[in-house]
């Protein structure tokens, strides 16, 4: 099995690495924090100082990272990847960044020799842990079917989608999605709560019709109970919407949904809430409705 480096050991990469070497693939990983790196080692894990030792050491590296610059500084910056990384290896950015940037960085890599996927997921850490992760995968194909086995340790629907970047367009679309998405499940709650409905039973049989959703059925629940720890922080959810707003008006294409959940996760960001789950957007709507809406009404 080929050897793999993985850095960027948060919320998603601690237990998608976890599942790597579970399933026997030989692991080097770096994370900034070197406290997240422990469970790895003490697993059997190498340790690496950089991420170019992370590329010197392995064959394939990964990258689970928050945003765009961090993702360009591990690859292309000093001591970064690319740097340690020669012909043929091969690079692997999960994390959740700009399609554009996602280009430069395939570009630089290529003209090394490098192959080089964007591969980011949906699922949250509950598909990270349980290993139900839905990849969609920009790059070559060719490189694409060499890393499906890498793929299917950690996900369940992977999907090559096209050329460089579109893993992270998919993804994007994903997160537009989510943002409404999320936006529902706090509207339907905050109507519920001030007509006096009894919260868990809408979720109850909401979540068994049409309106059935992931939000709905693991969210839902954690605003009943004003249980906002993340998850999905709301900080990540905004770059994304950023990425996906940016990323319309270059393409000359309103979003007007898009613009609205992106204004009120501001809100909650105003509110004090960047590090707390995306489900914290109620909070926001609560301001707005001047009442608590994911308590009991009555
Ligand atoms: P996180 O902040 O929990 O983890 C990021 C990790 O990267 C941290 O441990 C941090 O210390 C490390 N790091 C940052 N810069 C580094 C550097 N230069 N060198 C080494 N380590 C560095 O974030 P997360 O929730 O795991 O998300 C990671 C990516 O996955 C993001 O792009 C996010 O948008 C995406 N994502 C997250 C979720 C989710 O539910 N949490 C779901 C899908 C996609």
């Amino acid at each position: 099995m080929r050897k793999v480096g993985f850095i960027g050991l948060g919320i998603m990469g601690q237990p998608m690495a976890t599942h790597l070497l579970e399933s026997g693939y030989e692991m080097v990983v770096l994370d900034r924090v070197a406290s997240r790196m422990e469970p790895l080692l003490s697993q059997g894990a190498k340790a690496a100082g950089s991420p170019k030792e992370v590329a010197s050491m392995s064959e394939v590296v990964v990258t689970m990272l928050p945003n765009s610059p961090d993702v360009r500084e591990v690859v292309l910056g000093a001591r970064g990847a690319i740097e340690g990384a020669g012909t043929g290896k091969t690079v692997i950015d999960m994390s959740t960044i700009s399609p554009e940037v996602t280009r430069e960085i395939a570009s630089e890599l290529t003209k090394k020799g490098i192959k080089v996927l964007d591969a980011p997921v949906s699922g949250g850490e509950l598909g990270a842990k349980a290993a139900t992760l839905s990849i969609m995968v920009g790059g070559e194909k060719g490189v694409f079917e060499e890393n499906l086995p890498i793929f299917q340790v950690l996900g369940k629907k992977i999907v090559h989608v096209g050329p460089s970047g579109f893993g992270q367009t998919v993804k994007l679309c994903n997160q537009v999605v989510c943002g409404m998405g999320i936006l529902g499940v706090c509207e339907g709650i905050m109507l519920a709560s001030r007509a006096g409905v009894d919260l868990e039973k809408m979720l109850e049989v909401v979540g068994a019709g049409a309106g059935a959703s992931w939000m709905v059925s693991n969210l839902g629940p954690k605003i009943v109970s004003r249980d906002f720890e993340p998850g999905f922080m709301v900080k990540l959810q905004q770059k994304d919407l950023g990425l996906a707003l940016d990323t319309a008006r270059s393409l000359s294409l309103p979003l007007p949904g898009t613009s609205l959940v992106d204004a009120l996760f501001r809100s909650a960001e105003a509110h004090g809430l960047q590090e707390k789950g995306t489900q914290a957007l109620i909070v926001a709507l609560e301001a707005l409705a001047a009442s608590e809406g994911g308590k009991r009404g009555h």
